[in-house]
């Protein structure tokens, strides 16, 4: 027995700590669940984890994301290249990818495709739902979460049995609250987050998973737990009998979103491009000032604005919640990149 995960062999059995140790896991962001998912799963020994975020360390992270130090919100680093770096010093003898990235439905298939669960760990409700379409449509099973202020749900997606997020679209309890705008406190992400590792492990070692959804408020102290089996819809357009898997669609892609409660927009560019962050600097000099750069992205006040540029070309404005405002100083900024 391979003395390191003795204990959670005595548990769950050797064939399923097997069974853990060749299976993949796909975590969907990089946040608070995200870390504190990922850290559960890579201690568990899953033996390839693959950890997508488009976003990058920043101060008020630092409560909540376990996976985190001071020196990776002062480098600005991105959160899945953070997160790996903490992952593997927990857990050398496991693959980790990490992928800087936005998710979208254009890209999700061929990220998620070939991983036996998928974790979400997402902070907005478009990106669930393109999950959520992805998932069904590979027949991945796909454990949804979300936490707000001292509240959390969590429910597991097994496609061609359970309903879908599509499905329960309606009858989900959260709405338009953000950590950004009510704040969270650090036990709650853990609950949910135990939750779902709890789901994917079950999922790994061949356990059938009940199709509840939970929540619960850890402050309050409520909870509940509802079987939504009669919520599955016979013309859900991703799980029911005509699926047209709608958020996969070219045309529901969004370009730019108003990242919500932080007064910032992100603009993703419409083409694929590489682009050389030091020559992008260089032209800017005399133009932009307070610039960080590592090799992941550009950071520097612009005008009036913040500029978080990757080097695929995606932008987050900061200092803005208008999409217009924020493109027209994205196609400013972009004349200063001369190849
Ligand atoms: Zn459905």
């Amino acid at each position: 027995m391979n003395s390191r995960y003795s204990r959670q062999e005595l548990f769950i059995g050797k064939e399923s700590q097997k069974r853990v140790q060749d299976g993949s896991a796909f975590i969907m962001g990089a946040g608070a669940l995200g870390s504190s998912s990922a850290e559960m799963l890579a201690r568990a020994g899953v033996g390839e984890l693959t950890i997508v975020d488009r976003d990058y360390v920043e101060w008020s992270n630092l409560q909540r994301q376990q996976l985190y130090s001071e020196e990776d919100a002062r480098n600005k680093l991105p959160k899945a290249v953070a997160a790996k770096n903490r992952l593997q010093q927990i857990n050398s003898e496991i693959t980790i990818h990490s992928l800087v990235s936005d998710v979208h439905g254009l890209n999700i298939e061929q990220m998620i495709k070939g991983h036996d669960v998928i974790v979400d760990a997402t902070d907005n409700f478009e990106t669930r739902l393109i999950v959520n379409d992805a998932a069904v449509k590979l027949g991945i099973p796909f454990i949804m979460g979300a936490c707000v202020a001292s509240y959390g749900t969590m429910f597991p997606v097994i496609p061609e049995q359970t309903p879908c997020l599509h499905c329960l679209l309606n009858h989900l309890p959260i709405d338009g609250m953000t950590c950004e705008t009510v704040g969270v406190i650090s036990p709650i992400v853990q609950m949910v987050a135990a939750t779902q590792v709890t789901q994917v492990l079950k999922i790994l070692s061949g356990e059938p998973v009940k199709p509840l959804l939970k929540s619960l408020d850890i402050w309050k102290d409520e909870k509940a737990e509802i079987n939504v089996m009669r919520l599955k819809n016979e013309d859900c357009p991703t799980c029911g009998k005509e699926r047209t898997y709608p958020y996969l669609q070219f045309e529901n892609q969004t370009k730019s979103d108003v990242l919500c409660g932080r007064d910032a927009v992100q603009i993703r560019p419409a083409t694929t491009r590489t682009f050389e962050l030091s020559i992008f600097l260089e032209g800017l000099k005399g133009t932009a000032t307070k610039p960080v750069i590592n090799p992941f992205l550009l950071s520097c006040e612009f005008e009036d604005y913040r500029m978080v540029f990757f080097k695929d070309g995606r932008a987050i404005v900061h200092g803005t919640n208008d999409t217009k405002v924020a493109r027209s100083t994205y196609n400013r900024f972009l004349q200063f990149y001369a190849e």
